[in-house]
């Protein structure tokens, strides 16, 4: 086989800032001075090629209009690499994954987000260690060619996952993502051992197809006892508002309380899409099981099983810029576009 070729996208994060002895805060560095702390890069048996946003960004910054333009950078590299490296802050990773995982249509080559807890410059830093297996990542391929993780995963910390599982669960320790609902679709350790059971494999003969279209329309409700209904009224009467993410207790329950079910139903028939994601981060959204469920999903409200909140919002924002109604919204909600929900 030929050696492989790697894109290393550059957007920002902790993995490449420094201290700013003025402000005393992370800023980020721009590329080259990042490529200056990674000499190891010269030393991979791999041809990698760089790009960098300019300015790099904190993602807590990032937007859609950003993720369309990682996807287009991808896009139109496509048929050069084998593999992307995408480097990305920790805070909004799991969004931009999900949001990557439902833009990139046929998927047939890894796209791996990583970053680190540490800059790249301290001498404790993670950075290298997930960038370099990354890439290695990145560049792995079958023997007939083909990727082996032929998705858009978050690598961090030794354990690589499906992208649109993950969530940030720590702001300082080194294990900063977790993906509650999916195992690890591979291991780092003395090698690097891949689970294909777990991996999803393309489509064979369907060509990359990129979407572009968000509509940012949806806004996260999270329940908690004694939850006001004047407030949840002004919510629902939101002007253009198009779906909620409705975060709910245990498997899915909400209050029995009459003005909600009310709301709830007659937000569903002006067509606002409602979905159920549970509060817990592990376990899914069965409204069958208890009666307060049951009622929610009277009411029609959808079960977002056991999506997390990250990828409920950024598929819900994709379907809304690219379906005609809210009725193709609700089908395409109600199945697994990349394996993001369990069925
Ligand atoms: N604020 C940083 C960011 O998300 C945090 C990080 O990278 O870990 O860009």
């Amino acid at each position: 086989m030929d050696k492989a070729t790697v894109l290393l996208i550059y957007t920002g994060g902790t993995i490449g800032m420094e201290h700013n002895p003025a402000t005393g805060t992370l800023e980020a560095v721009n590329f080259d001075a990042l490529l200056d702390y990674l000499p190891e890069l010269k030393h991979f048996d791999i041809n990698i090629d760089t790009c960098a946003f300019n300015p790099p960004i904190d993602s807590s910054n990032m937007t859609p209009r950003l993720w369309a333009r990682i996807a287009s950078i991808i896009e139109e590299r496509y048929e050069n690499y084998d593999g992307f490296v995408i480097l990305h802050g920790t805070d909004t990773m799991s969004y931009t994954a999900s949001a990557l995982s439902f833009m990139l249509e046929n998927l047939s080559k890894p796209v791996i987000l990583t970053g680190s807890q540490l800059p790249i410059g301290q001498l404790r830093t993670d950075g290298k260690e997930n960038l370099i297996t990354a890439i290695e990542i990145a560049a792995e391929r079958q023997a007939d060619g083909s990727a082996t993780v032929p998705e858009v995963c978050v690598y961090f910390n030794n354990r690589l996952f499906r992208g649109n599982r993950t969530t940030k669960r720590s702001a300082d320790q080194f294990t900063a993502f977790e993906s509650f609902n999916y195992p690890p679709l591979a291991e780092a350790g003395v090698d690097i051992h891949y689970y294909p059971e777990h991996i999803l494999r393309p489509k064979p003969g369907r060509r990359l197809k990129v979407h572009y279209r968000f509509d940012s329309n949806v806004i996260v409700m999270s329940l908690f006892p004694g939850y006001s209904e004047t407030i949840a009224r002004q919510l629902f009467a939101i002007p253009g508002l198009k779906a909620i993410v409705m975060r709910t207790f245990g498997s899915g329950n909400a209050p029995q309380e009459d003005w909600l079910l009310r709301e709830l139903r007659q937000a569903s028939e002006r067509g606002t899409v409602i979905v159920n994601i549970s509060q817990c981060v592990n376990g899914s959204v069965e409204m069958k099981r208890y009666d307060p469920g049951l009622s929610l999903l009277e009411a029609g409200v959808l079960s977002g099983r056991d999506s997390t909140v990250e990828s409920a919002v950024t598929k819900l924002m994709l379907l809304l810029g690219e379906c005609d109604n809210p009725g193709e919204v609700r089908e395409i909600m109600n199945k697994s576009l990349c394996g993001e929900v369990s069925f």
